[in-house]
């Protein structure tokens, strides 16, 4: 029981958006009840700098199993040499990758941020793109698919020092032996962010990039369904370097709680409950793509192999800020995105992101995603006007998919 008024009253806020909405933002999900009891524990009060058996604190032998156990999960999951569950989020496992191997201003080959990459991923506003020199692939034009042929040519031609395949906003599957040929072709380290796949990859309804890449990050709060943090998974030759980069390279302690909720996850992720999870949010993802193309949506790259779907709303007269805004007015949660090409910035974008990773934790099924589709289609096609109507019927959906039984 929080004693905090103000603040208990907001999470009842939050709580009550949760439930009477439709999630559709691709990165979120719900946690389990474990999940989250785990990370709301007294771990929270622990120092831990170092790692298990080779700490900066004392009184550490109880932690040291948890983060233990988390890793030997973790390993196994995904068939992994080496993994480091201490990343505070995703870009903090990037961040450690890149340090551990490579120098200020070597090159790094990746996907531009406005055709899928992420930030971290050499944006000129990030610590990446400000500290590496990056050149990007995009995909191609036609098909809004990754020409890997093309990337191949860039490859050789730029010669990067590490190559970034896993992405933010791509819809296919990756193929990673390709990408791995590509490294091989000129010498580069091959790191796979999974961040949006982590849970798919788990789950075994995508390949699991780890016999492929020297590096793999992920998050843990995206299809995997754990806490909001990160980690690394690499080959057992730059675990060491791995290990330095996160502590003391870039972090102070890790957060306990977080590590031990990790744990929970992986071993969840292990369930078959969880694999029949994952080919769910497939089912419903092409279900709800195949709808919104019969209401004449364009979808980059024509569908989905994933969890996400990217809509091109160049056709419907409507920028992504404002139909982000429209749906959110009746209960829809997207993120406005940029689509491959786009000519409008990354604050207006021509294009919304929507995933079902979190509508299939809550029960929704295929059932649900042509009204879901209707319901969108409705929203755009009247501009603002009978609100209420599609709160309404937001409202009849999510009724029947109660969630936070604890
Ligand atoms: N990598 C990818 C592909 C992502 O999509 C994200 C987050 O959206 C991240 C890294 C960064 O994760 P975080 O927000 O935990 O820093």
């Amino acid at each position: 029981m929080i004693i905090d008024r103000e603040i208990a009253n907001l999470i009842l806020d939050e709580q009550d958006r949760q439930i009477n909405n439709i999630e559709l933002i691709a990165s979120e999900n719900f946690v389990s009840n474990d999940v989250l009891h785990a990370m709301g524990t007294i771990l929270t009060n622990k120092y831990a700098e170092g790692y298990p058996n080779k700490r900066y604190y004392g009184g550490c032998e109880v932690v040291d199993k948890i983060e233990s156990l988390a890793i030997e999960r973790m390993k196994l999951l995904f068939d992994a040499e080496h993994v480091n569950v201490q990343p505070h989020s995703g870009s903090q496992a990037n961040m450690a990758v890149y340090s551990s191997v490579l120098k200020h201003n070597d090159t790094i080959l990746s996907m531009d941020l406005s055709h899928g990459g992420h930030l971290t991923h050499g944006s000129s506003v990030n610590f990446s793109g400000k500290t590496y020199n990056f050149k990007f692939y995009g995909v191609n034009r036609g098909t809004g698919v990754i020409d890997y042929d093309e990337v191949e040519s860039l490859a050789l031609k730029v010669r990067p020092r590490l190559i970034v395949c896993g992405y933010s906003a791509y819809a296919r599957k990756i193929d990673f032996k390709r990408f791995r040929e590509i490294c091989d072709a000129v010498g580069a380290y091959m790191m796979v962010d999974m961040a949006h796949i982590a849970g798919l990859i788990a789950g075994g309804v995508h390949e699991n990039p780890t016999i492929y890449a020297d590096f793999v990050t992920t998050t843990t709060h995206k299809t995997l369904r754990g806490p909001r943090g990160g980690a690394i998974l690499c080959k057992k030759e730059y675990g060491e370097k791995v290990d330095k980069s996160i502590f003391p390279g870039i972090q102070g302690g890790p957060l306990i709680h977080v590590i031990a909720a990790k744990a929970v996850c992986f071993k969840e992720a292990m369930s078959d409950n969880f694999k029949e999870y994952t080919k769910n949010i497939i089912k419903n993802s092409q279900r709800l793509a195949e709808e919104l193309k019969e209401r004449d949506f364009k979808l980059v790259s024509d569908g989905t192999d994933n969890h996400l779907i990217l809509i091109d709303l160049t056709n419907k007269d409507i920028t992504g800020k404002e139909c982000e805004k429209l749906l959110d007015n009746v209960g829809i949660t997207v993120n406005k995105n940029c689509i491959p090409f786009d000519t409008q910035g990354a604050l207006i974008t021509s294009g919304i992101r929507i995933g079902t990773a979190a509508i299939t934790t809550r029960g929704f099924s295929e059932h649900e995603m042509p009204l879901i589709a209707d319901i969108i289609d409705g929203v755009i096609e009247s501009k603002g006007n009978n609100v209420e109507n599609f709160r309404k019927r937001v409202k009849n959906i999510t009724k029947h998919f109660p969630l936070f039984r604890y």
